[in-house]
């Protein structure tokens, strides 16, 4: 595995281009993935796309029940999502936007389909930050950032509080 350089910029071209369909789920998309794994973890992240390590296809990887005993890092490829229940505010970082800390209004609950490694379509039904880190990331896939969604400041305690950059 290996350490990526991390896209960074509210302006980077592979930030603001929409990332394409994987086509088949070979050792590079795999090695890809490991890549991803390996640098979200270095960079401290929730999650992270593949747009932020400089590639435009639909990949990204999210830890799941993040910081709990149940947490689990899965990588998510083609993922469609769906949106349910209230809006709710919340404080959002990004990798690719060192220092950003803003306010995200984000659905409460969702529904995401996605290509496993193993090449198995799977369906998961999420809530709260699980939910949030789902919509972050698809914004990344379709060239959108959270400084496009911000709607408040975070506050330095807010701020100070548990990482959630993706
Ligand atoms: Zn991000």
């Amino acid at each position: 595995m290996a350490l990526l350089p991390i896209t960074k910029g509210v302006d980077h071209e592979v930030l603001r281009t929409k990332s394409k369909l994987v086509k088949s789920i070979d050792k590079k998309i795999k090695k890809l993935v490991a890549d991803m794994i390996e640098t979200m973890f270095d960079a401290e992240g929730i999650g992270i796309a593949a747009p932020q390590v400089g590639v435009n296809l639909r990949i990204y990887i999210a830890r799941l029940n993040v910081d709990t005993p149940h947490e689990v890092v899965v990588p998510m490829i083609n993922p469609e999502l769906s949106l349910y229940g209230d809006i709710t505010e919340d404080e959002e970082g990004c990798l690719s936007l060192p220092k950003k800390f803003g306010i995200v209004p984000r659905h409460f609950e969702a529904t995401i389909t996605f290509t496993d490694l193993k090449n198995n379509r799977i369906t998961l039904n999420l809530s709260g930050l699980n939910a949030r880190i789902m919509q972050h990331e698809m914004d990344h896939l379709n060239a959108m950032l959270i400084a496009d969604r911000f709607v408040g400041e975070a506050t330095p305690t807010r701020r100070s509080s548990r990482g959630s950059k993706k």
